[in-house]
């Protein structure tokens, strides 16, 4: 029976379809496996299925001469050395889609709770401070009728340009390529990167990370924009530079920022950013709902399932490595 490791516990639903079709070895911990044991796990391994704190490079892969295929628990795929796994003919797979919508509705949580300081309010109650209704008590930035704009109108972008029509707001966004379908469906505007840094009240980061965006939000973006803007990052935390957040959260440069994402994650325990009230964080838990965590556990098993019965994964990043193996 072909022998597959995941890297985390994922919902039961996964790993009963992987057990099905292979021996299944779970890591149990809640922290991620050590290097050394997943260098070491993957040696008699036909597949893996790995978390984005899994580093999947050609150092790993050298080690596992029968691994097939990685499925990424993920959407985001920057903890994957693609060239290195096609030269290999190793296959990889992602799960897009089935987390769009739930990673949009946590954009649009952060939207709210850092425009109107819902975390630092509800701070301010629990401290025992609340002592009237005052006229100036944590005063925010209004959301319906706001200027928003989306750096990157893929799937969780246009999602969230979806829930801003309800909040009536004006739509802009920066992507490449420019998507004027997208504009005529969803009512939005295309302007350049700089337009949308100086025209936004909000601004939600949807780009993957690649060289292109790592530090796209860097003290030079935050100089262009509003001092009552409002940052919101699920996408990935490097995509900002975490130093440059703090000085224009710090001297008022922007109002306020709301984080899912950090560089590193978690964050170290001196981090400035941890110790400013204009900033809302959580852990990462943007796909984090019952539903969606269970079907990206199907999903990600659905293509160990399809490459070790010698088909191709629905969701596969590396065509030319399925092309490479059928040679
Ligand atoms: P997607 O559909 O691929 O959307 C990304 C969009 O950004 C695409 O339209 C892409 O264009 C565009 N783009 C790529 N590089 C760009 C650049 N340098 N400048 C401007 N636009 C650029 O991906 P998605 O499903 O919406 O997910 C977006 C990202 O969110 C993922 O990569 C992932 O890292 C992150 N994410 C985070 C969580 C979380 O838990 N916090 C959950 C889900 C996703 P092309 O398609 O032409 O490349």
């Amino acid at each position: 029976m072909p022998k597959v490791f995941v890297t985390r516990q994922i919902p039961e639903p996964g790993l009963d379809l992987l057990r099905q079709f292979a021996e299944v070895k779970v890591w149990p911990e809640e922290l991620p496996p050590p290097r050394e044991t997943l260098l070491r796990e993957v040696k008699d391994c036909d597949a893996l299925v790995s978390l984005l704190t899994d580093r999947i490079d050609g150092e790993l892969l050298d080690q596992a001469s029968k691994l097939k295929v990685v499925a990424n628990y993920a959407v985001g795929y920057d903890n994957m050395d693609i060239s290195a796994a096609t030269q290999r003919g190793v296959l990889l797979t992602n799960t897009p889609g089935v987390l769009t919508d739930t990673t949009a509705d946590l954009a649009f949580t952060l939207i709210l709770a850092a425009g109107r300081r819902i975390v630092e309010a509800n701070r301010y109650v629990m401290a025992g401070k609340w002592k009237t209704w005052g006229p100036t008590l944590l005063l925010g930035q209004d959301i319906h009728g706001a200027t928003l704009g989306l750096v990157g109108l893929g799937r969780i972008g246009s999602a969230v340009a979806r829930r801003a029509q309800g909040f009536n707001m004006k739509v802009l966004y920066y992507s490449v390529p420019r998507n004027e379908e997208m504009e005529k469906e969803l009512g939005v505007e295309y302007v350049s990167f700089d337009e949308l840094l100086s025209q936004s009240d909000f601004i939600s980061i949807h780009v993957p990370l690649t060289p292109d965006t790592r530090h796209l939000f860097n003290a030079e973006a935050f100089s262009k924009m509003k001092p009552t803007a409002v940052l919101v990052n699920t996408a990935r935390g490097p995509i900002v530079d975490e130093a440059a957040l703090y000085n224009a959260l710090k001297s008022g440069q922007i109002a306020a920022a709301g984080l899912d994402v950090m560089d590193p994650e978690p964050p170290k325990a001196d981090n400035p950013l941890l110790k400013l009230d204009n900033v809302t964080i959580v852990p990462h838990i943007a796909s984090a709902s019952i539903a969606t965590r269970t079907r990206m556990a199907t999903m990600a098993a659905e293509n160990v399932v399809a490459a070790l019965k010698g088909q191709i994964p629905p969701n596969i990043l590396n065509k030319e490595a399925w092309d490479k193996r059928r040679k």
